[in-house]
């Protein structure tokens, strides 16, 4: 059993196949996702794919590649939206400065207000970090950030070891299948295990053997077969182990109970 913790399932990539696409991950044991919103009209669809499927749950967020739209109706319209049913995690928000999309002035103040935001609404922190690794924990860190996942983590093993002293976790998608990521690889291999989660991040980042197609929560197998290895671990008891951390970070329900009665 398994759960993708960052799945963009509500993007119009998914608009011709979505039932077969959360079918297909069905069948290969990913039980449960989290669908991450990215600006205002992305989280609503998140919490709608919420709605609509039992498997589904949604996190709602602004990107820092859209930071210039985060203002106070913006932070009220993700107040109401975390509000609703199965919105477990405010995210994904975060720092860029690898496409400066956004200047980063706005970027560290729609941060910084988010992290707030999930410390107000009690709530986890889905943090995404590009190139903006010291800003990303410095911010944190003045904001009090406790609940906090970083998502595709892309820094080094140091900065990992700081993430698991402070009691975040970290996510590792499909680029730990990329031949040149021996420093991804090396940080699974010392991971702290009860702060470790999966994701594919779909539809971008696929594992190694789909790259150049779009992403889907089914490959997160292929990402999971790569960390149990590093583990030294079986397949079976990883899936156990990380679909508890996501249900313990995310306060999902306990993963015995049938998935159709916690749609409300
Ligand atoms: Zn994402």
């Amino acid at each position: 059993m398994f759960i993708d913790t960052h799945a963009h399932i509500q993007m119009r990539e998914f608009d011709h196949d979505r039932a077969e696409a959360l079918a297909r991950a069905e069948a290969v044991g990913i039980k449960r996702m989290i669908a991450v919103g990215y600006h205002l009209a992305a989280s609503q669809k998140a919490v709608e794919a919420a709605q609509r499927y039992p498997q589904v749950y949604a996190g709602v967020g602004i990107h820092p590649h859209d930071a210039e739209t985060y203002n106070d109706a913006a932070e009220e319209a993700l107040r109401a939206l975390a509000k609703q049913p199965k919105v477990v995690a405010i995210g994904e928000t975060g720092l860029d400065f690898f496409r400066n999309r956004a200047p980063r002035a706005m970027q560290l103040d729609a941060f910084r207000r988010q992290i707030r935001l999930a410390r107000e609404l009690d709530l986890p922190l889905i943090v995404h970090d590009r190139d903006a690794h010291p800003d990303t924990m410095q911010n944190l860190g003045a904001e009090g950030a406790e609940r906090v996942v970083l998502h595709c983590f892309s820094g080094d093993l140091a900065m990992a070891e700081e993430a698991w002293r402070r009691g975040y976790y970290v996510s590792i998608a499909g680029p730990v299948t990329y031949p040149k990521n021996e420093t991804l690889r090396e940080i699974v291999r010392k991971a702290k295990t009860d702060r470790l989660l999966l994701e594919t991040d779909c539809p971008y980042l696929p594992p190694q053997t789909f790259r150049g197609q779009r992403n889907e929560p089914a490959h997160l197998l292929h990402t999971a077969q790569e960390v149990a290895r590093l583990m030294n671990m079986p397949l079976a008891e990883l899936g156990r182990l990380t679909a508890e951390n996501a249900r313990r970070f995310f306060r999902l329900p306990p993963l015995d109970q049938c998935s159709e009665s916690n749609a409300s």
